[in-house]
């Protein structure tokens, strides 16, 4: 079984603009349409069985839509494959709320992101959601390192997550990008081996510019096959979760790249899903 921890869609009336915002900041190119059948019609194709949908609530009054669209999705991930999680904003006062009608509603999780919301990940605003979402038995995925699209924005780095897991100790945190897309030095001295999960988001994959003129300038910021197996084995390939980041990569493709990175068949089958599922409890 293969589950994609870590995708995007975006409502059909601002997909578009919404794909060819976020490819001008981060000067690389989307590979479906950004909608979920886009999304859906990948997977099939990739031989993917379920995706995770990752909405991020980047103002406070977002919550209400993006909630009701993931539980509209969850009532038929059976026939798509794809499960939505919920997006909430640190300043959404009525965040415990929120947490509990997500969970009394199914919905498996909820999405952070220090960066496109503007608050430092160990700010308290963001800990107590994490804290109240861990108590609910609710997974919280968190955008971890840099942004390609917002360089140097430092909200979601590594010396801050770790001040949230000493301070909070979540049972179902996963950071995505591998603890730190673009922070890898301190991510294996100060995340790695830690009671957390990593998804394997946008950091083994080619980076291709948005023209289609060849890689970005960005490229050489990725892992190498050799320093993804460490940074697997330093931290557990059981606590590794497959994560593509549609539609910012090839689904299929990025299947490959895991299986040919250099893992054990044993480790590749953790990552690519058995993780998840054990984690997700399907
Ligand atoms: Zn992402």
């Amino acid at each position: 079984m293969i589950i994609d921890f870590h995708t995007h869609t975006f409502p059909p009336k601002i997909a578009a603009a919404a794909l060819d915002k976020l490819s001008d900041n981060s000067g690389s190119r989307p590979y479906s349409n950004g909608m979920i059948d886009g999304l859906q019609d990948s997977i099939k194709k990739s031989g993917i069985d379920m995706a995770v949908v990752l909405p991020v609530a980047t103002s406070p009054s977002q919550y209400e839509t993006i909630n009701r669209v993931a539980i509209e999705t969850n009532e038929h991930t059976d026939e798509t494959g794809i499960l939505s999680f919920g997006g909430i904003h640190p300043d959404n006062d009525n965040y415990k709320d929120i947490l509990s009608s997500l969970k009394n509603n199914g919905v498996k999780g909820i999405k952070l992101h220090p960066v496109y919301q503007n608050v430092n990940f160990d700010d308290i605003r963001m800990k107590r959601i994490v804290y109240e979402a861990s108590s609910l038995g609710l997974i919280t995925l968190v955008h971890a390192g840099y942004d390609i699209g917002f360089p140097g924005w430092n909200q979601a780095v590594p010396q801050r997550i770790i001040n949230v897991i000493k301070d909070v100790e979540p049972e179902k945190l996963v950071l995505a990008h591998m603890g730190g897309w673009n922070c890898y030095e301190d991510v294996c001295e100060l995340i790695a081996g830690k009671e957390v999960y990593l998804d394997t988001a946008f950091t083994i994959n080619p980076i291709e510019k948005k023209d289609g003129t060849g890689l970005s300038k960005y490229n050489d910021v990725q892992l190498t096959n050799e320093q993804f197996v460490n940074l697997v084995r330093k931290h557990s390939a059981d606590r590794i979760l497959f994560g593509s980041d549609s539609p910012w990569t090839d689904q299929g493709q990025y299947v490959e790249l895991i299986k040919n990175s250099g893992l054990t068949d044993e480790e590749a089958e953790k990552i690519l899903g058995a993780n998840a599922a054990r984690l997700l409890d399907i």
